[in-house]
């Protein structure tokens, strides 16, 4: 097999064949052959001329047989995940993994770190004192049939074809393609072991596909190949035109999960979540109303339940920032906009979030959204509330947040939250 000759056919829009994927996808990984320069020249002719639905089929499960597929079996449960393209203030998981738990399914939720303005499961799981994201998979089949759920990084083996392709990808400006998107994913989510999913593709200022028509084709193509590979699996397309919830930071974040899992919180949040967990328990099998269920407080105790298993210790208080300020608004009239992008670039600036995959994060830095758009604003009242454990980076945060606050004369019209559903 020639990589220049592999190379060639997708810059000339030939479609590859199985063998040359294969090849290719396998020698990546394993190092060696392939240099990077080759690769990052065969993402951008993907890029460039995308991929047909059987060819990205080849590929995927070729990333997933980099590497090892989990064996769940022995959870005895039906398994059922959920992954989220990204947004601002989507702490969505820590709620919903607890939720379905307690419906009665086993949700194996394999999680990443945040990476620019979008921000990371792990991350706000760490602000919880003495949380550990690491867990052997022997660890996380225990944990999923005492507990339900567990939350916890991906273990090395899966799609080690990934993790090099995406790494790449990140320096040569080809993170941004459908089929790169979607092969990435879902190869993990395939690994992962799961016999059902349930993808939140955002769509918005704050999300990876700001476009409407864009989400939903990389929502398409991921169902397809969660079907194509033996996952049941269904897509909801919602909203990330500014903060879901009010909070963006880690350990913010894990508080106001908290107050939802408690029953209040805000309700953009609830009803993202509940949406969610409809699906999950639909796709599961179960006869279980996840609004009842939030309701009872169980999900409180599992999420405890599932925290202590990990090390973790809620009766220690969560850090706060030694310093915070107020943004105000100029005018008094309806919060027009308040813009995703800007908020989660405005959290990470002030620690919240890493610019580089070693960077550490703060866990106490981020942004509190004191109004969200609708609200009626009197001049002068605070709309964002910066926390930041060194006043320097306060600076930042507000130029990030320069054009991003509308106050407008009259109430905008209320925006959906959940546009889309798609899958069988
Ligand atoms: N998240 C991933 O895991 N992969 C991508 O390519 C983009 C977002």
């Amino acid at each position: 097999m020639d990589t220049v000759e592999i190379i060639r056919a997708k810059r000339d829009d030939h479609r590859l064949s199985d063998e040359q994927i294969t090849w290719f996808i396998h020698n990546y990984a394993a190092g060696g052959v392939i240099a990077d320069e080759q690769a990052a020249a065969l993402a951008m002719a993907i890029f460039f001329r995308g991929m047909e639905p059987d060819e990205l089929a080849v590929w995927t499960g070729a990333m997933v047989d980099s590497g090892s597929r989990l064996d769940l079996g022995g959870v005895g449960m039906p398994t059922v995940d959920k992954h989220s393209t990204g947004g601002v203030g989507d702490k969505v998981s820590l709620i919903l993994v607890p939720l379905v738990a307690a419906c009665g399914a086993a949700v194996p939720q394999l999680s990443g770190r945040g990476l620019g303005h979008s921000g990371g499961t792990l991350d706000k799981m760490e602000a919880i004192s003495g949380w550990r994201a690491s867990l052997s998979v022997d660890e996380m089949v225990d944990q999923m049939r005492r507990v339900g759920g567990v939350i916890a990084g991906a273990t090395e083996d899966i799609s080690p074809a990934d993790r090099r392709l995406y790494a790449l990808r990140d320096v040569t400006a080809t993170v941004d393609s459908v089929p790169l998107i979607a092969s990435s994913i879902m190869s993990k989510k395939i690994a992962e072991g799961t016999e059902s999913l349930v993808l939140d593709v955002k769509f918005g200022s704050g999300a990876f596909m700001p476009e409407l028509d864009r989400a939903r084709d990389l929502a398409r193509t991921m169902v397809g190949l969660g079907e194509g590979n033996g996952v049941r699996t269904v897509a909801l397309i919602t909203a990330m035109h500014t903060v879901l919830g009010r909070t963006a930071g880690n350990a913010l974040e894990v508080v106001e999960s908290l107050e939802v899992l408690e029953g209040g919180g805000p309700a953009d949040l609830v009803e993202v979540t509940l949406a969610l967990a409809d699906e999950m328990v639909a796709l599961a099998g179960l006869d279980a109303d996840p609004a009842a269920v939030l309701a009872s407080g169980r999900p409180r105790e599992v999420f405890e339940e599932m925290v202590v298993a990990q090390g973790g210790d809620l009766s220690v208080d969560l850090p706060t920032a030694p310093h915070v300020e107020v943004v105000t608004a100029d005018e008094a009239g309806w919060l027009g906009r308040l813009d995703c992008l800007s908020v989660g670039i405005a959290a990470w600036r002030l620690g919240a979030g890493r610019a580089r995959k070693e960077d550490t994060v703060s866990a106490s830095a981020g942004v509190v959204c004191l109004a969200k758009p609708g609200d009626v604003v009197e001049a002068g009242q605070p709309i964002l509330e910066l926390h930041a454990e060194d006043p320097e980076l306060f600076a930042g945060a507000r130029h990030a947040l320069d054009g991003a606050i509308d106050v407008v004369d009259e109430a905008p019209a209320p925006m959906p939250l959940v546009v889309d559903r798609i899958g069988a």
